[in-house]
């Protein structure tokens, strides 16, 4: 079997060496000192790759400045651009400035036969300056072509990513990797399984994948999806690549995707923090959890050289449960990490959610920072608060808007009257 090495900047991803850690700035590019001072921050704790939103030309010109004064500082990690719509963009991006750029072709455009044609000149110009790319599909960002055809599903998002993957291997581009996040882990560990066995099967290549479990949320619940999704698959030698995601500073993330990969190595009970000990739990148990295995396991192990306590041991088995789609005790969160997209602070904002609905039991709800992309991926939450504006929020049920640009300050209080009323 070929596999193959995806090479951005100075980073190599696949081949079978450890996998890279990444993650992205939820500053906006334009503001350029802060954009630079995250990227420090992210570096200077150990993250290997950065990300930032790339929206417009505007960014790719600001992205150029980041780029210029973090190698002025001796600062050499990739950068990658995070374009979501435009073709324009994300070719301006390749052209020298950015190391990869992230892309989902099926947003270029409705048409397929244009999507794919905008997707070949991309190659062409990521050829001519040695750029990286990365193909990613998220779960509830599928096309009607493809969702009318196999639906929502894993097998819908394997075969949607295998029909852009062809392209460019019959353009002779290999110099990429690809996602398919859900935040569902489920859904997430199924679609990267498939994916692997597919390359292999069809290609008799394997492409570098970048593993993710999206809008996970923040505190524990965050950290233990994460664990279990992308541990998952990492014990099954899927994935070359990964990213935490957190709706929290980006920096948190990067301390969780170590312990993470160390988890590979040290299989003890034993942990330093409650962090860790999360991590561990969701990478022990999660697999055998998702796979349908036994609950009736007792978490034993240590913090910081105690025993767990039979509290502790009982709130966190409702986390890894929960995470691992087997019991729901508390209400289930999406959340978006945020990005340079995002309309307010989607931290507090979370946490103010929460502490409102966290009795409504099962229900999933999403805060998602911003209306371009977060409908779109909250995928299959019962409600959803969503950006619409600066201080505007648009409620939904499902997939279907049903409080549209509201005062911020009500929006809380008129979400929980919303699901109250459903109950
Ligand atoms: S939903 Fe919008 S704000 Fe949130 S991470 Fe995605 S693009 Fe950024």
């Amino acid at each position: 079997m070929q596999r193959i090495v995806c090479k951005a900047g100075n980073v190599s991803i696949g081949g079978g060496a450890k996998p890279v850690v990444q993650s992205m700035c939820n500053t906006d590019t334009l503001d350029v000192a802060a954009s630079v001072a995250q990227c420090k921050a992210l570096a200077g704790a150990g993250c290997e790759m950065i990300r930032l939103t790339t929206q417009g030309l505007r960014q790719v010109k600001a992205l150029d400045e980041i780029r210029r004064q973090l190698r002025s500082e001796g600062i050499s990690n990739p950068l990658v651009a995070d374009v979501h719509f435009n073709s324009e963009v994300a070719i301006a991006a390749a052209a020298g400035i950015a190391d990869k750029v992230r892309i989902n072709p099926g947003n270029f455009s409705k048409d397929h036969d244009v999507a794919m044609e905008k997707l070949r000149e991309l190659l062409k110009v990521c050829k001519e300056y040695g750029t990286a790319l990365r193909i990613g599909l998220n779960h509830g960002s599928l096309g009607e072509r493809i969702t009318s055809v196999w639906g929502d599903t894993p097998l819908g998002m394997c075969n949607a990513i295998m029909e852009w993957l062809k392209v460019c291997v019959d353009n002779d581009f290999f110099n990429l990797t690809l996602s398919l996040k859900a935040s569902n882990t489920k859904v997430m560990v199924e679609a990267y399984e498939l994916l692997y066995r597919a390359m292999q099967d069809e290609l008799g290549m394997l492409f570098p994948l970048h593993l993710g479990v999206t809008e996970a949320g923040n505190g524990d619940s965050g950290r233990m999806k994460s664990a279990v999704g992308i541990g998952t698959l990492l014990k099954e030698g899927i994935g070359d690549t990964i990213r935490v995601s957190l709706t929290e500073n980006p920096v948190n993330e990067i301390a969780v995707a170590r312990m993470l990969l160390k988890c590979m190595e040290d299989g003890s009970m034993d942990a330093q923090s409650r962090e860790e000990y999360i991590v561990k739990a969701g990478y022990r148990y999660g697999s055998g959890l998702l796979a349908g295995g036994p609950d009736d396991f007792e978490l034993q192990g240590s913090i910081a050289g105690r025993p767990l306590t039979a509290q502790e041991a009982e709130d966190i088995k409702d986390i890894l449960l929960q995470a691992s789609r087997r019991r729901f005790t508390k209400a289930e969160y999406i959340a978006c990490p945020s990005c340079g997209r995002t309309l307010y602070d989607i931290e507090s904002v979370l946490a103010e959610v929460r502490k409102a609905t966290e009795r409504f039991a099962g229900v999933r709800i999403a805060v998602m920072g911003c209306i371009v992309n977060g409908p779109g991926e909250m995928a299959d939450a019962d409600y959803g608060y969503v950006g619409q504006g600066v201080g505007k929020v648009t409620l939904y049920k499902g997939k279907t808007p049903v409080e549209k640009d509201i005062p911020q300050q009500e929006a809380v209080s008129r979400l929980v009257a919303l699901i109250e009323k459903d109950r």
